[in-house]
This record gives structure tokens, C-alpha cells and sequence, in this order.
């Protein structure tokens, strides 16, 4: 297929309509090198997109990942490991390899830990042997590392041998340390019948906004049945629920009625472990200029999500090119490329946008930043107003326990790159969906949305993996 034929057939197929604006004539002979730090969501797809337009476009691009994990564990959906029966086998549902990305599409997955990038060059290094090692320089270094999690000032005050990770785990992270979701699963399978269950949610933007809120109602319709006696309480820093908010009042209220206490304006800032079974949890609000203790909940289970930031690799790399909050990578949404140096691009959850920081907006802005770069090898412009689009399925029953069939719901929103803004405005939820708001479209959760939640799931995961 000649070059301009295969812009034409993206073009009419694609959300993000791939070169159509030739300049120049690209240096047909030249080999390009793009290296990616993080096969995740975002990392993968980037990977794969490169790979597979470039060999469309006859341009030779060698694209290497730089990954710890042997496989990629998803978080998506890991709030069902939390309540399955058969954990193990929940989580191999929720493990990808990366064999199809070096087989089918010729990208090369590499086990490290990445160091450091210099920013200028596109140099990327590991340790090994206490040693800084150069793993190659690269004509583009997409940052692709997913999120940190900042602690800052939440004190936790831990009596028991028990490290901090497993008493009161986050499991916000299903794959590096994903021990963390089986702590969890553990302490709600040895809860006392009738006591406590908190989950603390930090500030936003956090990865998945609608996250805890699914958490909290997968959790109580659990309890609804092995431990009935106990509730959920929910402390959000936030004023209001972040996403979804008719379908979650219609789950703490109706469909989990009496199972959730769901409490806005508290921020978690002190956690007692007093024994491996004592959690003391005191959450506070902001009131006239200074933090106020309010009463103190004795738990069994704390799940405390800590506020988040872009991961250690982003913020060192770019320093002096985050935004006003220190914590984002500043990059142009147009082609995902860092604000301040040019080999830089960052996707996925460490970026600052008012897109979510979700899988499918990742493995999205992964397609726009791969396209942006093939571009820039050809010597082409940017695609000036690419659309991203966003889906979070949310199950709100499951079918752990009970004979009845599971439900779910769902959230999804469209952007579109504005060149006169220079960012993403927020065009208009897809045309599906049941009950809502205007914004953004939530399906009253049913049975349908849960069957749909499980085909979406797989054919994301096969978009960015197969
Ligand atoms: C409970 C839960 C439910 C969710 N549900 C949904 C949903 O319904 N829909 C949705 O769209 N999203 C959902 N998400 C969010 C989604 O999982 C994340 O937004 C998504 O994984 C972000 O992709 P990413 O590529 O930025 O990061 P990740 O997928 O976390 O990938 C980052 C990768 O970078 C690697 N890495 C990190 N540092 C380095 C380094 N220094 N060197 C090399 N590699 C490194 C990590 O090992 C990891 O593999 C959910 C999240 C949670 C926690």
C-alpha cells in the first residue's frame, strides 16, 4: 500500500485521521528509534501503533519498551479480584503478555527499570550493578510510567510488624505491587462480622475518578452477603463524587441502602494500626484557613488511596516542565510532546489535561502521540485537531456469592484538540448511554451494561496487547 493510500484509507476509519497534510518528502532511507518507558496502557499501545502505521508507511522505526514486569496486570476491573472467589484466576483474567507486541508487530520489550532519560538527547539509562548503564539513545523517548502515589501528610502510626503497603493498603496498582489487592482481599475475607470497612479517596485528579465509588458499592454488595453486619464508609477530600454522580446516589442509596455511608469533604490525615485487625482512622476537614480532627473511626479494613502525582521517572526528567501544581507533566495535547523539549512526549495517567486518567483515554492519547511522531519523521505536520474518547465501565453488583446475574454501568466522553485554546475541549458524551446527566452519559446500571463492560474490556485489551 503506497504511503498517501494508507492516509487516506486512516483517515476514514480512524478517530484520529493520520497524516493528510504532506510538506516535505520524508528521507525515505533513514531508520528511526522511538524508546517507550512503561508497557501499561498507554506504553503498549504507543508500541504497537508505532510499529504497525510505520510498516504501513514503509518507514523503518525500531520501537523498544522498557518494562520491569514480565506481563502487564490490569487495573481495570481489579476491583472484582477484591470480592472473587478464586483470586488467582481473577487475576490471570487480568494478565497480559507482551509476546504479541514482539511477535505480530516486531517491538522489542526490554526488563528494566528506567533510571533516568536525559531530556535533550533522548539517552535512556538503568542501574545495574549500582552502575548507571546506557540502554541507548533514541530519536523520540515516550514516557509512558503510569502514577506515584504521595503519602505527604497523611501519618500513619504503625504499632504492628505488618509493612504500612499490606495494613492499609491503597491496591491502586494491580501489577508492580499488586500484593496490595490481595492484602485487601484478605483483610475483608477475615473482617469481623459488623465492623467497619473504610475507604479514604484523595483529591483530584486521581487515576480513575470513578474508581473508589465502584470500589465502595463492589464491596458492600459483598458484605451484603458474607458479612451483613458490617458497613462501608467512605471518606472523599472532594466536595462531591467525582464521576458518574446519578448512578453512584442511586447506589449508595438505593441499590446498597444502608450498606454505604458516603461522607464529602474529609481528607484522611492520621491512620493508627493499632493490631493487625485496629485500624484508627481520623479524617479531617479544611475549615477557615486550617485542618480540623473530626471523629476517628475504628476499622477493620482502611483502604487508603493516597493523592497521586506523575511517577519519579516524569518528574526528574522534566523538571521545570510540570505544571502550577509540580505534580503533571505539561505537555501539548496535540501531539503529547513534553512543553519544553522536543524528544520528550509523556501519555497516559502522569500527564496534566482535563482529560481522565484512565486506560481507554491512555490507549488513546498513545495513537494521537504515535501518529504525531511518525509525522514528525516524515517531516509532517501535526494532525492539528485530534478527538480522543474516554469509557470507564462500572460494576455495581457482581455475581460473587449470589445466583443472580451481576450489574453494571458506564461513563464516556469525547475531546477535541483546540488550536486556539491549545488544549482539549470537552465536546460531547457519545450518543449512548440510559439515565443522567448531560454530562457526563451514565447507563442506570443493569445487567446489559455488565455483559457490555466485559466486551469493551476485552477489546481494549486486544487493541492494545493483540
Ligand atoms: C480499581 C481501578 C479501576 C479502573 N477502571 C478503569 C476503567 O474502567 N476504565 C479505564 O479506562 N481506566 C480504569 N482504570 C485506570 C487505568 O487502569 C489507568 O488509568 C491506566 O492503567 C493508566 O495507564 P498508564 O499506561 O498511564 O499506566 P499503567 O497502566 O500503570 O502502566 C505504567 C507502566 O509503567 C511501568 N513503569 C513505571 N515506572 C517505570 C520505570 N521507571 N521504568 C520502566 N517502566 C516503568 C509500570 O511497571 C507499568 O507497567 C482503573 C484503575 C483502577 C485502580
Amino acid at each position: 500500500m503506497k504511503r498517501r493510500d494508507f492516509m487516506k484509507a486512516v483517515a476514514t476509519g480512524s478517530t484520529i485521521p493520520v497524516v493528510s497534510n504532506f510538506v516535505t518528502t520524508p528521507a525515505e532511507a533513514a531508520t528511526y528509534s522511538v524508546g517507550v518507558v512503561g508497557g501499561g496502557m498507554a506504553g503498549a499501545t504507543a508500541a504497537k501503533y508505532l510499529r504497525y502505521w510505520a510498516s504501513k508507511l514503509g518507514l523503518s522505526v525500531t520501537v523498544t519498551i522498557f518494562e520491569p514486569n514480565a506481563n502487564y496486570i490490569s487495573n481495570i476491573k481489579s476491583n472484582e479480584v477484591l470480592v472473587a472467589t478464586d483470586p488467582l484466576k481473577a487475576i490471570s483474567g487480568l494478565t497480559f503478555k507482551y509476546d504479541n507486541l514482539k511477535t505480530k508487530y516486531g517491538v522489542t520489550v526490554t526488563k528494566a527499570v528506567i533510571s533516568r532519560v536525559d531530556p535533550n538527547t533522548g539517552e535512556i539509562f538503568t542501574i545495574v550493578n549500582n552502575a548507571e548503564t546506557s540502554k541507548g539513545k533514541f530519536d523520540a523517548v515516550i514516557l509512558a510510567a503510569g502514577i506515584d502515589f504521595e503519602y505527604g501528610d497523611i501519618s500513619i502510626e504503625n504499632k504492628t510488624a505488618i509493612k504500612n503497603e499490606i495494613a492499609v493498603p491503597h491496591a491502586w496498582q494491580a501489577g508492580p505491587i499488586g500484593e496490595q489487592l490481595t492484602a485487601l482481599r484478605s483483610q475483608l475475607r477475615n473482617l469481623t462480622d459488623g465492623k467497619e470497612v473504610v475507604i479514604s479517596i484523595p483529591l483530584s485528579p486521581y487515576r480513575c475518578p470513578p474508581g473508589p465509588y465502584e470500589r465502595a458499592c463492589v464491596i458492600a454488595d459483598w458484605l451484603k452477603r458474607y458479612k451483613p453486619k458490617s458497613r462501608v464508609t467512605v471518606f472523599d477530600a472532594n466536595p462531591d463524587i467525582q464521576a458518574e454522580k446519578p448512578v453512584f446516589e442511586y447506589a449508595f442509596n438505593t441499590v446498597h441502602a444502608g450498606y454505604i455511608r458516603y461522607v464529602p469533604n474529609m481528607h484522611v490525615r492520621k491512620v493508627v494500626v493499632s493490631d493487625s485487625k485496629t485500624k484508627l482512622v481520623t479524617p479531617f476537614i479544611w475549615q477557615n484557613g486550617a485542618w480540623v480532627e473530626q471523629t476517628t473511626i475504628t476499622a477493620e479494613v482502611a483502604n487508603i488511596i493516597p493523592p497521586m502525582k506523575a511517577p519519579p521517572i516524569v518528574l526528574k526528567t522534566l523538571a521545570g516542565n510540570l505544571d502550577a501544581s509540580g505534580r503533571w507533566a505539561k505537555i501539548s495535547e496535540q501531539t503529547y510532546q513534553s512543553a519544553g523539549f522536543s524528544k520528550i512526549f509523556v501519555i497516559g495517567d502522569g500527564i496534566s489535561s482535563k482529560q481522565p486518567k484512565a486506560g481507554h483515554i491512555g490507549n488513546q492519547e498513545a495513537k494521537v502521540c504515535a501518529d504525531a511522531i511518525l509525522r514528525r519523521f516524515m517531516g509532517v505536520t501535526p494532525y492539528p485537531t485530534p478527538v480522543t474518547n474516554s469509557a470507564c465501565f462500572t460494576p455495581i453488583t457482581t455475581t460473587e456469592g449470589f445466583t443472580r446475574t451481576a450489574t453494571a454501568s458506564w461513563l464516556t466522553a469525547l475531546y477535541r484538540y483546540n488550536t486556539t485554546t491549545s488544549t482539549v475541549d470537552h465536546v460531547a458524551p457519545s450518543p449512548v448511554g440510559g439515565v443522567g446527566p448531560a454530562w457526563p452519559v451514565s447507563g442506570k446500571p443493569s445487567k446489559g451494561l455488565y455483559s457490555d463492560m466485559n466486551k469493551w474490556f476485552k477489546t481494549l485489551m486486544e487493541d492494545t496487547f493483540a
